[in-house]
């Protein structure tokens, strides 16, 4: 396979863009490559300007959970493309998709539209101390809430591998409000509220954390935390950016049945648009401005082209056997690259929720970000790339999770097993 073309495009790149791209894990340092450059993508496959073909498991970190360019979506670009990009003034689409949001997440019952999950995350941290008028912020190792100030402590994803500590340019005045403590651990919650829960507006998390490599919640966590919040007048907020509408058509909280106060959205919500959204009850949504003083704002948020493409998505999701579908072939997967690790004699541990699942190169089990750290990343970087030569594009990093999309079929899986036992051969 030769990766010439994309390989002079990035040296073009680094002279004009930092790192030659828009968003660090995409350089491909943690695994010692170079990006490939894209030129296309349909199903669960993209094409690189070089003209290679590789069945894609990062499906735009998560967004694309029906492959690349489905009908549906382009369908619905095409037919509001003709009447506008943008407005800044009310349309239909954001009702509807207003709607379709709260008939599928069980806890929202009013939501507001942005234009990414960071934003969605920072507009949700500033609604719970608008709310609650406390200031203290809890959050968990590993666990990533997009690159907003407050949140940059200990944050897994890019920071997991780039060795950025938390980050320069972050005012310790600015984290000195948030809390970060290990994934999985309701005592290390309990003794910090015993002390301080009065001042804590509210506890964040990833339901199932999707940064650190893949870690479910253990039984009882998620309904531990919601106690303790109840308990303590904290609020409970879920960033569902990447669970949502991922592991279950209403999300984890569905899935597990436990139900925050807010939930942050994003990803699968845009179709592969940039957008992003966070809702609540009414009464705590009744905080936002103009209805409340809790202000937030944004000059393209509810786009026409966005919402569409979001919708169109959606109501694609809403049809009976969707996620039956993916959980299917995401068994499928799992069980296949499990066994030819086994015969491969690789040690690494699977963790999978739904479509979103990891291969930790550890034994694991892996249940915070302190046992996912123990992974060989060296080993995963040299994995990384058999796979590409092979035609599978993985995450270019240990810490990431893998997708599978309704476009992924056997044959694409089957593929991607049979190129797993090689490559776990040659490590
Ligand atoms: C991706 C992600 C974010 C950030 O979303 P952006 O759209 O990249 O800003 C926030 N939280 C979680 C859980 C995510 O996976």
């Amino acid at each position: 396979m030769d990766f010439n073309k994309s390989h002079s495009l990035f040296e073009e790149a680094l002279r004009y863009i930092p790192g030659g791209v828009n968003s660090p894990v995409r350089s491909g340092k943690a695994v010692g490559t170079m990006p490939i450059f894209v030129k296309s993508g349909k199903g669960c496959h993209i094409t690189d300007v070089d003209g290679n073909r590789y069945v894609d498991y990062v499906c735009s970190w998560g967004p694309l959970i029906l492959g690349h360019a489905p009908d549906c979506v382009l369908d619905a670009l095409r037919e509001t493309l003709p009447y506008g990009t943008s407005f800044g003034i009310p349309t239909m689409l954001e009702i509807e998709m207003a709607k379709k949001i709260v008939e599928m997440v069980p806890s929202v019952e009013k939501v507001r539209m942005v234009n990414s999950g960071t934003e969605a995350v920072m507009s949700a941290i500033r609604l719970a101390r608008g709310y609650t008028g406390r200031s203290k912020v809890i959050k968990f190792d590993g666990c990533y809430h997009g690159h907003s100030d407050c949140l940059l402590v200990e944050a897994g994803s890019g920071i997991a591998t780039l060795a950025i500590p938390g980050s320069p340019g972050v005012p310790e005045n600015l984290v000195k409000d948030t809390i970060s403590l290990p994934f999985n651990n309701l005592e290390a919650v309990k003794k910090v509220v015993q002390e301080i829960g009065n001042e804590v507006a509210c506890i964040i998390l990833e339901p199932v954390g999707g940064n650190m490599g893949v870690v479910p919640p253990e039984k009882g966590y998620l309904e531990g935390l919601r106690k303790i919040c109840d308990d303590n007048g904290i609020l409970l907020i879920f960033d569902e950016v990447m669970t949502g509408f991922r592991v279950s058509k209403g999300g984890a909280q569905e899935l597990y049945g436990v139900y925050p106060d807010i939930t942050c959205l994003g990803k699968v919500i845009g179709g592969g648009m940039p957008v992003g959204a966070y809702g609540g009850s009414r009464e705590i949504m009744s905080s936002i401005a103009p209805e409340g003083n809790v202000y937030q704002a944004g000059t393209l948020s509810g786009n026409p082209l966005a919402m569409s493409a979001g919708l169109a998505q959606l109501k694609k999701l809403s049809e009976p056997g969707m996620y039956e579908k993916l959980e299917e072939k995401s068994a499928y997967l799992e069980k296949g690259i499990m066994n030819a690790a086994k015969k491969s004699g690789v040690e690494v541990c699977g963790n999978r929720v739904g479509s979103m699942g990891c291969v930790f190169f550890t034994r694991g089990p892996v249940k915070d970000f302190e046992s996912a750290k123990k992974s060989d990343t060296e080993k995963y970087a040299r994995f990384f790339r058999g796979m590409l030569e092979h035609g599978v594009y993985l995450a270019p990093s240990q810490f990431e999770a893998y997708f599978v999309s309704t476009a992924h079929e056997e044959k694409d899986l089957d593929k991607t097993i049979e190129a797993a036992e090689k490559v776990f051969k040659t490590l």
